[in-house]
């Protein structure tokens, strides 16, 4: 039996890795296991094979569609874009691999010790790790923090076979894209990908059940991006689930499902991004007595699950699955756990980032949410057409919303679409933090020019004033 550790937790991805190294640093003995699985490795789904991959190869993809787009109007010559999917994939694993390597560095400067193999909780204040090569060691800890992520969802008849039908794992590798590719499902995973393919010359059709792409954002929103990716000639399927694929036929058919019947659609490559289940098999929850709530690990706002001593952070706890919420949680959770909690999780407050082109950043109650939740609101909206910042940018498209208390001008919700609003979104979620009014927004006089300005000037339309429009 090895040292007893205060506390060990279970997979070191955005969640994990943040709460091991918090709990280090708060003076607590700490141990993160991670086993390095198909998406994982220090740095989990998030630094590896998701949101850092993939924004390294967005960036690819808006250099090329803007140099398309813009270089001839801009001064940029010669215009003709050559695509190197490949030199892509190869920046985007540099920065990868550059990341995950600096987790193993804060572990080191820190004091946590990483213990590398598959865990299972093996009784109270127990993990059970079994390395990929050795024999399984106990370690004994007096808590346990659940960090196990998430994985890629498929559907029978859809499974991932790598080649044909694929997930974002495999898209995020994939060195020569095809002539043709369908996404099915258009949520961020998605509409990202999509932007990425289309800017590669890919001819891409994104098939989405709901009656919108990214559904669950404010609906203007999606109406948006939509008119925007067909510009760029993707062809949206809205309101269409799919429904089986022969993978025999050259080209694959891919069978789908309409209100007015069944179609086909030709295609090289099938994507998957349907979303994500959370890890909770294998881990002994159920002979622990830790509760789950659906599929995720049910836990309160400090992060603690049902049994004493075993909190659950990130992807496994529920959503907004998101790398930040994660995050966060860890660092909540491992102030918990020694005795410095002071602010419990606030879920009502948690941005939500697309990072498509346009970006998508949105943060709060939409104003059907707030109206709904018994608000009189007064919405600001303000579009970027004639933005200064946006027409410089050569991207005058979308808008910023701000949904506001019709009363008090508190700020309850905010919803951009645009240039760079992956950035603004923290000013509005620091106006929520601090319960700010709409007033408070518009008396801070923000840099020009900057896309921060239609912030601003979103406010001043939430109160009748905006002076560019
Ligand atoms: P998602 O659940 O957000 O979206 C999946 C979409 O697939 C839904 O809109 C759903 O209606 C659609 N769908 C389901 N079945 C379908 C069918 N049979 N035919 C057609 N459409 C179908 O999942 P995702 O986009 O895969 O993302 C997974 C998780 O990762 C989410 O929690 C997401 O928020 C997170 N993520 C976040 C970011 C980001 O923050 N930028 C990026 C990628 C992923």
């Amino acid at each position: 039996m090895a040292d007893a550790f205060d506390v060990v937790v279970i997979g070191a991805g955005p969640a994990g890795y943040v709460c091991a190294i918090r709990a280090a640093q708060l003076g607590l003995k700490t141990a993160c296991v991670e086993s390095g699985s198909y998406e994982g490795g220090l740095g989990g789904t998030c630094l590896n094979w998701g949101c850092i991959p993939a924004k390294a190869l967005l960036e690819s993809g808006a250099l090329a569609q803007n140099l398309k787009d813009h270089g001839e109007e801009m001064g940029v010559r010669p215009i003709e874009v050559e695509y190197d999917m490949g030199a892509a994939v190869d920046r985007s694993r540099f920065i990868s691999d550059r990341l995950t390597k600096g987790i193993g560095f804060l572990f080191k400067k820190n004091g946590v010790e990483h213990l590398e193999g598959i865990a299972k909780i093996a009784g109270s204040g127990k993990v059970e790790v079994t390395p990929v090569e050795g024999d399984p060691f106990t370690v004994e800890t007096k808590n346990i923090v659940i960090a196990t992520g998430a994985v890629m969802k498929s559907f029978p008849g859809f499974e991932i076979d790598g080649e044909k039908v694929i997930g974002s794992r495999e898209a995020l590798a994939l060195r020569a894209p095809p002539e043709r590719m369908v996404i099915v499902g258009a949520g961020y995973v998605g509409v990202e990908f999509a932007d990425v393919f289309n800017a590669f010359g890919v001819d891409v059709t994104l098939v989405e059940a709901l009656d919108s792409v990214v559904p669950l954002a404010d609906a203007e929103i999606g109406k948006t991006l939509a008119r925007s990716y067909k510009k760029r000639g993707m062809t949206i399927r809205t309101g269409t689930k799919v429904k089986s694929v022969d993978r025999e036929s050259s080209p694959m058919i891919l069978t789908v499902e309409t209100d007015k019947g069944d179609e086909q659609i030709e295609t090289d490559v099938v994507l998957m991004a349907v979303g994500r289940s959370p890890v909770t098999a294998g881990l002994g929850l159920e002979e622990l007595g830790v509760e789950l709530n659906g599929p995720w690990v049910k836990i309160n706002e400090w992060c603690e699950t049902s049994v004493p001593g075993v909190y659950a952070i990130g992807d496994v706890a529920g959503e907004p699955m998101l790398a930040h919420k994660g995050s966060h949680e860890g660092i909540v959770a491992a102030e918990r756990i020694a005795g410095v909690g002071h602010h419990p999780m606030r879920y009502d407050n948690i941005p939500s980032v697309g990072y498509c082109h346009p970006e998508i950043a949105t943060i709060g109650l939409t104003e059907e949410e707030a109206v709904a939740a018994g608000h009189e609101v007064k919405v600001g909206k303000y579009p970027l057409t004639a933005h200064g910042r946006a027409l410089t940018a050569g991207h005058p498209e979308g808008f910023i919303k701000i949904v506001a208390d019709a009363k008090y001008g508190e700020v309850l919700g905010v919803h951009m679409i645009g240039y760079n609003v992956s950035e603004l979104i923290g000013e509005a979620g620091m106006a929520r933090a601090l319960e700010s009014t709409v007033e408070e927004i518009a008396a801070h006089a923000h840099a020009h020019p900057s896309m921060a300005e239609a912030v601003m000037e979103a406010a001043l339309a939430a109160m009748d004033r905006a002076i560019h429009m």
